[in-house]
């Protein structure tokens, strides 16, 4: 038996059992559920459905037949897997029809795929800055941005949410900068403003955008932020796990910066290639995002139906987008809520600190164009309900919770 261990500040079980109470006993602990994907909005578990209001299936893609088919056709094409990374023999045809397809939409010259918007951003916060630069991130950034800024030697600053007074004081001429921003906020579903942020820059930083909940959402042909706001950022993140109901993502730049990432960027240089029928039916659900804007229509109805019905209700929030959150407080009375309407039949998951701030655990509701206005009107007369049982309680015991 090895005496260290035992008073080694490295005892693993030890901490990790303490991290692991610590969570619980805040009652943040998370769980996997093995869902079952039904039809469309419906979600199976444990033997009851669910209408699901939490995925970020924005389009109704992730079950579409037409998408299916054409994914099947790929792997009978192709095979199954790129059995290599990109710059030994995993990168083929369907992916070179892809760049070229989301160069011309978006208006770049290179894309430079990954299997996860996660690792596109590591990568290319990893590969780009070195010690001395500057890294300038809105505060709400996603979890894969920050943590790679905060691994990065680059000095990081996070501004104020959409401040964009405070990240104009952060500037520095003569400092390589990179300011990077959600292009829609994917817990609060606002936007940047990203026109406004390009001339704030001007030319004194890099301007990246991540635009995982953008794509595919807004825009005339779903192209995003970059559409909605006719901007072009110096580097375009997109994500192919939301609106595209697929996986994997992609780095959007200029020749230089695009071979730069394609040799250095080492979540793209050591990583097996996304599989060629996936990027076959990745440029297939772009075809479909351009050209079936009924998609998005049905979608914008929808969040005008979830405003009339739901902006009456205490914890509501107004966004231009269909992540719609809403605002609860306190940790345990999310949760409440959120198991109150899965008893209901309504599938809407808690979201809770570190991911969002302390006192700000929400709900958050995603629409997709897959939902029909009854299924809103059931989700409202349950919150509603729901509501209403609080506030009852709380004018007979003073207060529910702090
Ligand atoms: C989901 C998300 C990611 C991660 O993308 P994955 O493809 O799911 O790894 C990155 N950035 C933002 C803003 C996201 O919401």
């Amino acid at each position: 038996m090895c005496q260290r261990v035992l008073t080694s500040p490295l005892n693993f079980a030890e901490r990790i059992e303490k991290r692991l109470n610590e969570r619980a006993a805040k009652g943040l602990s998370r769980q996997l559920v093995d869902i079952e994907q039904g039809n469309h909005v419906l979600l199976k578990w444990q033997d009851k459905a669910f209408i699901n209001f939490s995925s970020n299936d924005y389009l109704g893609l992730a079950n579409d037949s037409e998408l299916k088919a054409h994914f099947c056709e790929g792997i009978n094409r192709y095979g199954n897997g790129s059995a290599a990374s990109p710059l030994i023999t995993g990168f083929s045809y369907p992916h070179q029809r892809l760049e070229s397809t989301l160069c011309q939409w978006l208006g770049y010259d290179r894309a430079v795929f990954f299997n996860s918007g996660f690792s596109a951003n590591q990568a290319l916060i990893f590969t780009l800055l070195e010690s001395g630069d500057l890294l300038l991130q809105d505060k709400l950034n996603h979890a894969s941005l920050i943590e790679a800024g905060a691994l990065s030697p680059a000095t990081m600053k996070r501004y104020h949410h959409k401040d964009l007074r405070h990240l104009k004081k952060w500037l520095r001429p003569c400092q390589n900068t990179l300011v990077i921003s959600e292009g829609v906020f994917s817990m609060d579903g606002d936007l940047s403003e990203v026109a406004h942020m390009a001339k704030v820059i001007g030319n004194r930083a890099l301007l990246v955008l991540d635009d995982a909940h953008g794509i595919g959402v807004l825009g005339d042909t779903g192209a995003g932020s970059v559409e909605h706001w006719q901007v072009k950022p110096d580097l375009l993140i997109v994500t192919f796990g939301k609106a595209y109901g697929l996986s994997g993502a992609a780095i959007l730049t200029n020749a230089n910066l695009g071979d730069y990432l394609t040799q250095f960027a080492k979540h793209h240089v050591y990583s097996t290639a996304i599989s060629p029928a996936l990027a076959y039916a990745i440029d297939k659900a772009t075809e479909m995002i351009q050209t079936q804007s009924w998609r998005r229509n049905k979608l914008h109805d929808l969040q005008n139906h979830y405003h009339e019905l739901m902006s009456d209700l205490p914890g509501y929030l107004n966004t231009p987008t269909p992540i719609k959150p809403f605002l609860v407080g306190g940790t345990e009375r999310a949760l409440r809520l959120s198991n109150a309407l899965k008893a209901g039949g309504f599938w809407a998951c808690a979201i809770r600190p570190p991911t969002v701030p302390v006192q700000m655990a929400r709900l958050r509701f995603t629409l997709t164009a897959q939902h029909r206005l009854q299924q809103l009107q059931g989700l409202k007369h349950c919150l509603e309900k729901q509501l209403e049982t609080y506030q009852q309680e709380e004018s007979s015991y003073g207060c529910y919770e702090r």
